[in-house]
């Protein structure tokens, strides 16, 4: 927030996809310092402990969640074992853009959500011969390979190919593994899938902050700069 020069007490709200420690972790220390209304789903509010008489509003999944005049967020649940996640179709000014991380596999209701959005973010967690052949335990790379765990670099590749028209202006790939993905593999790899449809921007973004790089042919530069 610092780069973009907002401060955390000029937020309406936060909106959080899942309790998993890297998406709600804070979530409850931000808003009752900033005094900031925490929208999510039974189940995260639960798994994050937050107290249901407190600055909290639950919304249901496919219930759509007005924030101010112009702006509302759809949230559409995707498979994530352990968690009820949800994907976020946010809409304003009569263009949408989507959030999406977190989900082992797509599904045909968010695949139809996600077709004309202007923007999407998404995941491209990981590549999957780096998993394989990588340091991970054989029952964590099961994990995160399954139905239930995060979109390869080809998974996320093949989804977009599903859905990008020619509205979709721009794409960020977001949640790469630090261990099992490099940023030129996530970029060429979805451009692969998609580069006869696809004419807007595509972007990587990494945990550092909105470094929106693209990283064909920077290979020398990506070390030690992942999530
Ligand atoms: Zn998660
Ligand atoms: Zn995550």
């Amino acid at each position: 927030m610092n780069r973009i020069g907002m401060s955390p007490s000029e937020l309406d709200a936060i909106v959080v996809s899942h309790h998993h420690g890297d998406h709600g972790g804070g979530a409850g220390i931000a808003s009752r310092r900033w005094d900031i209304p925490i929208h999510c789903n039974f189940t995260t509010a639960s798994h994050l402990g937050l107290d249901p008489t407190g600055n909290v509003e639950l919304f249901e999944s496919l219930q759509r969640i007005e924030l101010g005049e112009d702006m509302s967020l759809l949230p559409v649940p995707v498979p994530h074992s352990g968690a009820e996640n949800v994907a976020f179709i946010a809409s304003s000014g009569g263009q949408r853009a989507a959030v999406i991380t977190d989900l082992g596999s797509s599904t045909e209701e968010l695949a139809n959500h996600l077709r004309g959005c202007t923007h999407i973010s998404i995941e491209s967690n990981y590549d999957i011969k780096r998993l394989w052949k990588g340091p991970y335990a054989e029952s964590l790379k099961q994990r995160i390979s399954a139905n239930g765990g995060h979109l390869s670099n080809d998974q996320t590749g093949r989804l977009l190919a599903d859905v990008v028209t020619e509205k979709t202006k721009s794409l960020v790939l977001t949640h790469l593994s630090q261990e099992n993905n490099l940023p030129h593999l996530a970029e060429s790899t979805v451009l692969y899938h998609i580069e006869e449809v696809f004419q807007g921007d595509i972007a990587i973004s990494l945990q550092d902050g909105p470094e929106f790089t693209h990283w064909v042919g920077q290979s020398q530069l990506e070390t030690g700069m992942l999530v």
